[in-house]
């Protein structure tokens, strides 16, 4: 889709893949020079660490909490990466902030949660990036609309924004536990199936929203080949003025980075690479067989939508999916399945059952 954006595990110097991956971190707010000095010191000596995050337009849910310290902060920003030497990324909402982030030189920018679902925000912050090169990380909108978020990438690329990269922080659920956001994965692989040169960036700690369970997110995220992890990490996370229950410190960054297994530290024995691949082709069978199987299926729901059409009987019968749905769930129950799993695989079929029927009626309405 993107066939500029070619390149774009290439930023300047940092090269990034998932055997490789970028490493942002940095406290969700910065506080005061203090803290953005004494935290950026500690994650530099970690050796691990590629860019410096912290928010200073701080997108409150409600008012009244801490709404970040504002312009001021890059200059602790831009004395921080003199001092300690890392690159520094910002969140900006608006041209007012992008014109402040570009003067004080930052290294890279984020989209946040709330704006990516406001084309007009993402149109404004477009236009106001035209004729730069600053890297551009797009998180995902609060809510799993995966259009709003190909919107924004389509919205950057039209005006010549080319390092471009997604961060996956989750969605927000009414039933998210144990998560504060749910990870929705499957979104993200939508994403990289419709757009497999944008690398994709996973944040485990708004998906985690506590300190507990950032470790377990971030090594799924590797697991599933993303590119990167942006971690919120505070000197003194219980003090911190906002998102205090899901940093973690330096140290706890340290070990995790340590025990996260890449791709680059999988090694796959050849006898398990054998047995793999041996229960793939019988799967590649099988899932052939379904295929071939709903192709018959959907001749059959041809025929009948041919007769219902004919005959002039409704298309939907409520007691017939009732029964089909009660009979397809008591089989998986003898089975063993997962009872949710037919119901949801069946909830599809039919969908696309009756939207051919509904073709069918059409067709033969625009005859009469
Ligand atoms: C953040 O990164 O601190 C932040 C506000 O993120 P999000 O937009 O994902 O909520
Ligand atoms: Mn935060």
């Amino acid at each position: 889709m993107y066939s500029d954006i070619e390149n774009v595990r290439k930023w300047g110097s940092w090269n990034f893949s998932n055997s490789n991956p970028l490493i942002i971190a940095g406290p969700c707010s910065a506080e005061s020079e203090q803290q953005v000095l004494n935290t950026a010191k500690k994650l530099k000596a970690n050796g691990k660490v590629d860019i410096f995050r912290s928010g200073i337009w701080k997108p409150r849910t409600r008012p009244g909490q801490f709404e970040g310290i504002g312009h001021q902060a890059l200059e602790w920003l831009q004395n921080m990466r003199k001092e300690v030497g890392l690159p520094f990324v910002v969140e900006v909402a608006n041209s007012h902030h992008v014109e402040h982030a570009l003067a004080a030189s930052a290294d890279a920018l984020w989209i946040g949660a709330r704006t990516t679902v406001n084309p007009f925000y993402v149109q404004e912050i477009a236009e106001s990036l035209k004729g730069t090169k600053i890297p551009l990380l797009v998180k995902n909108p609060i809510h799993s609309d995966l259009g709003l978020w190909i919107g924004a990438f389509e919205r950057f690329d039209k005006s010549g924004i080319k390092n471009l990269a997604a961060v996956h922080r989750g969605f927000y659920a009414s039933n998210s536990a144990p998560y504060r956001n749910d990870p929705k994965w499957e979104i993200s692989f939508d994403l990289r199936r419709l757009a497999p040169e944008i690398p994709i960036i996973c944040d485990p700690s708004h998906i985690a929203g506590t300190s507990g369970l950032v470790e377990q997110i971030a090594q799924v995220a590797m697991d599933i080949q993303m590119d990167g992890l942006m971690i919120e990490v505070h000197p003194d996370p219980n003090q911190a003025l906002s998102d205090a229950e899901q940093q973690i410190t330096p140290k706890q960054l340290e070990s995790l980075l340590e025990s996260l297994t890449t791709k680059s530290k999988y090694v796959t024995p050849l006898e398990l690479q054998k047995l793999i691949s041996e229960q793939r082709k019988i799967l590649d069978n099988l899932d052939s067989r379904v295929v071939k199987l709903l192709e018959k299926r959907m001749k059959i729901v041809d025929e009948l939508g041919h007769i219902k059409a004919n005959n002039k009987a409704g298309i939907f019968q409520m007691e017939r999916w009732f029964d089909l749905l009660k009979q397809r769930g008591s089989q998986a129950r003898e089975l063993g399945l997962n009872e949710d799993f037919i119901n949801d695989l069946f909830q599809i079929i039919h969908k696309y059952s009756v939207e051919h029927q509904t073709g069918i009626y059409q067709g033969l309405r625009s005859d009469e």
